[in-house]
């Protein structure tokens, strides 16, 4: 290629505001790897937020983006589906690294195009959803708290699979009586205990419930889905277009993240397919910056729920992007993902 390629990644740790605590364990920090790809003047942004529950980590996502190097700068970047279908062939899994490349291919390729990265999908910004912001989970003084300084959103995710669920959403409605929706994390053990939470929590005023039980106990949760009430929405259930046909009589939704997806192409692939079976879309997040968290929100107009609060959540987020007006999701009208530094380096 004539052009003048630089590509660079690096980690960077993303320190939460508060203790992040759900079915599976607290974190106060993540380590996620964050991708620039510069060509013809023109810089694309990318990031991964590696999760250990698909068995990824930062040092995993530094070894696959080394092996991307040599597809990244010997093909033509215009042609990002060509590129995305080489680097998906490195190697299996991977997911969060190959959605770092598939972000800042497609931030470069529309920047390259001097448009939104929603106008080249043929997206209304207007279209947005409500996104949700997440409560972990915490003690009943300490969820009060956070339900308060959560005043500005109409709806509200609480984290729950902990034996303390009843606890924990009574603190909640102690505080509130907004809408909620329950995200259990696989934190069910068996269909009995699932039912009888989710026949409490049919009383609560609660949109759905996440991922009640363990994603390898399908048949459990297809039990559950006949004798409750609540939608049902898959997570870590569902990685890929792939998995949607088996989940159709499961769940009454999927909760689709880039991360798993492994980028913004396979995501659209499952919001399309997602549709097909008259399933309802949500758009996921991990703990990620505005990097990520702008990309999936140029999705989001295709989307029934937006879960796209990771970047509030951490308190150094070194990149601006979508905003929140009251819950509503504010894309800018920049070009590309929309995402650019705080305090541009070069
Ligand atoms: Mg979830």
């Amino acid at each position: 290629m004539a052009e003048k390629t630089r590509i660079h990644f690096e980690v960077q740790r993303l320190h939460l505001k508060q203790t992040w605590t759900i079915a599976r364990g607290s974190s106060d920090h993540r380590d996620n790897v964050f991708v620039k790809l510069e060509r013809n003047g023109i810089t694309g942004y990318g990031e991964a937020a590696p999760n250990p529950r698909y068995e990824e980590s930062a040092e995993i996502v530094l070894e696959f983006l080394k092996k991307a190097v040599p597809v990244l700068e010997n093909n033509n970047w215009f042609h990002f589906v060509h590129v995305n279908a080489l680097i998906s062939s490195l190697d299996s899994g991977n997911y969060s690294a190959k959605a770092a490349i598939d972000i800042a291919l497609l931030d470069w390729f529309c920047k390259s195009h001097a448009i939104p990265l929603y106008q080249y999908l043929g997206l209304d910004p207007q279209k947005t959803p409500i996104t949700f912001y997440s409560i972990g989970i915490d003690s009943p003084n300490r969820i009060k708290e956070k339900v308060r300084r959560a005043r500005d959103f109409p709806i509200l995710k609480i984290k729950a699979g902990l034996d303390n669920d009843e606890e924990v959403i009574t603190a909640v409605r102690n505080v509130t009586d907004k809408p909620i929706c329950i995200d259990a994390n696989e934190g069910w053990r068996d269909k009995q205990e699932a039912l009888e939470k989710m026949q409490w929590l049919e009383t609560q005023n609660v949109e759905f419930v996440e991922q009640p039980m363990p994603a390898n106990q399908l048949s459990d949760i297809a039990w559950l889905r006949e004798h409750t009430e609540l939608p049902i929405i898959a997570d870590e259930n569902v990685m890929r277009a792939r998995d949607i046909p088996t989940l159709a009589g499961a769940f009454d939704g999927i909760n689709i993240k880039l991360m798993k997806a492994g980028g913004i192409q396979e995501a659209l692939r499952m919001i399309w397919l997602a549709k097909s079976f008259c399933m309802k879309i949500m758009l996921g997040c991990m703990i990620e910056s505005s990097v990520a968290i702008s990309a999936a929100a140029q999705l989001s107009p295709l989307a029934d729920y937006a879960d796209l609060d990771g970047n509030l959540l951490i308190d150094n987020d070194g990149y601006s992007g979508v905003t929140v007006d009251h819950g509503k999701l504010i894309l800018p009208e920049k070009p590309g993902i929309g995402a650019t530094p705080v305090t541009p380096k070069d």
